[in-house]
């Protein structure tokens, strides 16, 4: 599976500690198996995403905060 579509298809609660398939609110998006409200990344995940925007400064265009490729 590509890892950028486990992302789209899934967020992080932090009441299951898993990324899980969520329901797509107003405002918030929220577990479908706890109903907690969920987030984007989980934490150390969320610290490694800013880390990698801090590190690749986009050269010219927008910042682009939808898409984080892994350069491993
Ligand atoms: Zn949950």
């Amino acid at each position: 599976m590509d890892h950028t579509d486990f992302y789209s298809d899934r967020k992080f609660c932090t009441c299951c500690n898993a990324y899980v398939p969520y329901l797509m609110g107003v405002e918030k998006s929220y577990c479908s198996h706890c109903g907690s409200e969920v987030r984007l990344f989980s934490k150390s995940d969320w610290t490694a995403f800013h880390e990698g925007l801090q590190a690749r400064r986009p050269k010219g265009g927008r910042p682009r905060k939808d898409r984080n490729r892994e350069s491993a």
